[in-house]
Formats: C-alpha cells, structure tokens, sequence
C-alpha cells in the first residue's frame, strides 16, 4: 500500500500488467488500484509453478516498480504497508466437493477465485450466503442433517459456477509459455466467449515443478535497493505489522529434518529462502556441521506459500499461538 502525491493515475484508475519482469516460462503479472485520491494498492503475482529455483517473487516485485512507468505512477510517494498471500488459482477445475460431515467448504478455501480477473470477494460473499441459505432450510424444514449435501447443487446453479466454467481454460492455458498463452486467452474469451467444447487440465502440482538448480539458468537481482521504489525484505516486513512471541512454539512445522538439506539445498539451493516473502527460511552455516536451515518464524506473513511449494511437502503451516501474525491496515 502506498501513499502517493502525484497525478498519474486518477482515483478508481485501475491498472493491470502480464510478464514483465518474469521471463517467458513463469506466470505472472501485476496490479494496482487508485483507491483514493492519494492512496494506491499495488502488487505483483507469480504462478507458483515456476521451474527455475533461481526465481525469486520478491525481488520480480521489487524490480517490477523501477520499470518507468511504475515509477511515475509511485513518484513523491512512500510505502505505508506490506503484505503477501498465496492466491488459489485452481478455479473451475479444481473446485472440491463442498459438503462434509459438520461443515462447509467455502469461498477462497474452497478455490472460488476467478484468476482470470484476480477478483475473489464477491464469489466468497455468494458462497457464504448459500451456505447461511443452506444451513437455514435445513433448520427450518428440521431435517438436521449431518451433512448438507443441498449447498452442492446450490453451487451448480450459481453465477460463481457459471463464471468459473467460463474462465477456466485462461490459466492452464499459461502452461505453454507467455506467448501461447496469451493466445489461448484471446480465442478462448474473445472467439469463444469461454464456451470452448474442451476444458483444459492443470498439469504438475505446484510443488512437483522445480527443476534441478544444475539445469537452470542462474537469475541475478540487485543486492542494493534504492530505498525509494525498492526495498530489501526484512524492511518491508516491518510494514507488515506481524508479530509472534519469541518464546511461543514455531508454527512452521518441520516433518522430516533432514529434508531441507539433505533435498531442497541440494536439489534446488533452498528455494524456500527465494520464495517465502518475509525470509523466514534462511540457510546458515555452523561450523565443523555444514549449512543448516534457521526459521525466523517470527516475520512469518502467513501466506502459506511455503506449505504449498515446497517441493516434498516437507513443511507445514499451522495456526500460530494466540493469533499472533500480520496486522494489516487498509488491506
Ligand atoms: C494480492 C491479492 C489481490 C486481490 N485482489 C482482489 C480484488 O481486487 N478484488 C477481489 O474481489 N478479490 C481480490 N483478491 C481475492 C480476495 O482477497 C479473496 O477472494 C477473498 O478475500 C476470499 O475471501 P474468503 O473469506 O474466502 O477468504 P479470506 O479473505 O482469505 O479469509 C479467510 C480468513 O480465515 C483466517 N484463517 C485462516 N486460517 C485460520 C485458522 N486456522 N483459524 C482461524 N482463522 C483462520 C484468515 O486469517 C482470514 O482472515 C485478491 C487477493 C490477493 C491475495
Ligand atoms: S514462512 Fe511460509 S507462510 Fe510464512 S511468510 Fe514465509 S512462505 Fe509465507
């Protein structure tokens, strides 16, 4: 969240990018809202399928807002807050089955975002209010089922399943590249109105995409920020607000501890320490033992990205001691 005194965009002003700076074999792009006449929300996703451990979505960020153009749009302004999440990007086709025993499974939880325009809130209310709609039937008609089986089919006739089926192909047409993708987009919405008579299939798992460091191309940030348009992790992190009391219990549950090492440094050079947005994860060296994984769970955003990318599921987030975490303003 920025606070900005410039002219450039105009409250309302809504502005989105594809690629740039990611390279052609990782999804991306980025956003920023004029939310009123001196304050803007901006930010950058990436496609947690990325293969190249290199890739670090922090600093594409960070080098996303030197681009010129970024840089009128932030020009006189400052950095009032700073946050990270994990999107569900899975939509249409990797919806779950809503109903269990004693529950619902709904809104982002359930994967209701339309990725197609990054836009997940009115799907989440339409989803609450079904399953309010749902539990209230029920309790009139006094059937007191276990279950509440009726939300499924509720679901299915719904704008939210309907606008889903129409944006489905967007995002895993991405999987061939920028370019192609792209081009799939385009006939996909503009020729075929998202009625295309084939549906696309997510491929690998998030976490099975990482290529051996060996095979990839080393990817080289600046080590330096400006202090203007970029800044270093841990600084951004003290405008996120988060806090976890030095002596709780680490919430960042390990399950094998030889994995980190003995796997992910070896393997991929420890792409937690790229991808958690907070660098939580960092990799020490104590002498006469070798590198060895610290957590820093106290700077932890809760994004969850860790638990979904990495690559032998080794790591798991939990709800931490009291609520503790990031305390958001204006976001
Ligand atoms: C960067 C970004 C930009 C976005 N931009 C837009 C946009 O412009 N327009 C739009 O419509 N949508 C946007 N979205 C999507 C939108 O934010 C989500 O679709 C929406 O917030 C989903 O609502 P929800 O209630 O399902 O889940 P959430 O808003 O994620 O709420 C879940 C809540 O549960 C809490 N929680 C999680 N685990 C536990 C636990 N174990 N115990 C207790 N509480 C827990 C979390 O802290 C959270 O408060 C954006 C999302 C992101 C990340
Ligand atoms: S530790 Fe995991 S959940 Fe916490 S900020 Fe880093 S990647 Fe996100």
């Amino acid at each position: 969240m920025w606070e900005v005194n410039n002219n450039t965009l105009n409250k309302g002003d809504v502005f989105h990018s594809i690629g740039w700076p990611l390279y052609n074999n990782a999804y991306g792009g980025s956003f920023i809202y004029k939310l009123s006449d001196t304050l803007l929300s901006i930010g950058f996703v990436v496609g947690l399928d990325y293969k190249n451990p290199y890739l670090n979505p922090y600093e594409e960020f960070q080098k996303f807002k030197t681009h010129k153009k970024i840089r009128a749009v932030l020009n006189n302004g400052k950095r009032i807050s700073y946050g990270a999440r994990a999107l569900n990007e899975g939509g249409f086709q990797s919806l779950p089955k809503f109903s269990f025993p004693g529950g619902l499974i709904i809104g982002c939880d359930a994967g209701t975002l339309n990725v197609l325009k990054i836009k997940g809130t009115h799907n989440a209310m339409k989803s609450g209010i079904m399953a309010a709609e749902s539990f209230y039937s029920d309790s009139v008609k006094n059937i007191n089922s276990i279950e509440l089986s009726e939300f499924n089919k509720k679901f299915k006739n719904s704008f939210i399943y309907k606008e889903l089926y129409k944006s489905r192909n967007v995002r895993p047409g991405f999987n061939k590249g920028l370019l192609l993708g792209t081009l799939n987009a385009f006939i996909d919405q503009k020729i075929f109105r998202g009625n295309a008579p084939w549906t696309f299939r997510h491929h690998k798992k998030d976490n099975n995409s990482l290529k051996n460091i060996k095979n990839s191309k080393k990817i080289l940030y600046p080590s330096k920020k400006d202090n203007v348009f970029s800044f270093d992790r841990l600084t951004n992190v003290s405008f996120s607000g988060t806090n976890h009391k030095e002596n709780q219990p680490n919430h960042l549950k390990i399950i094998k501890e030889a994995i980190p090492i003995e796997h992910n440094y070896k393997k991929y050079l420890s792409p937690e320490t790229r991808y958690c947005p907070a660098g939580v994860y960092e990799i020490i060296n104590i002498e006469n033992q070798g590198p060895s994984l610290q957590i820093n769970f106290q700077n932890c955003l809760h994004c969850k990205t860790c638990d979904i990318k990495d690559p032998l599921q080794n790591i798991s987030w939990t709800p931490p001691e009291g609520g503790d975490g990031p305390r958001y303003s204006n976001m």
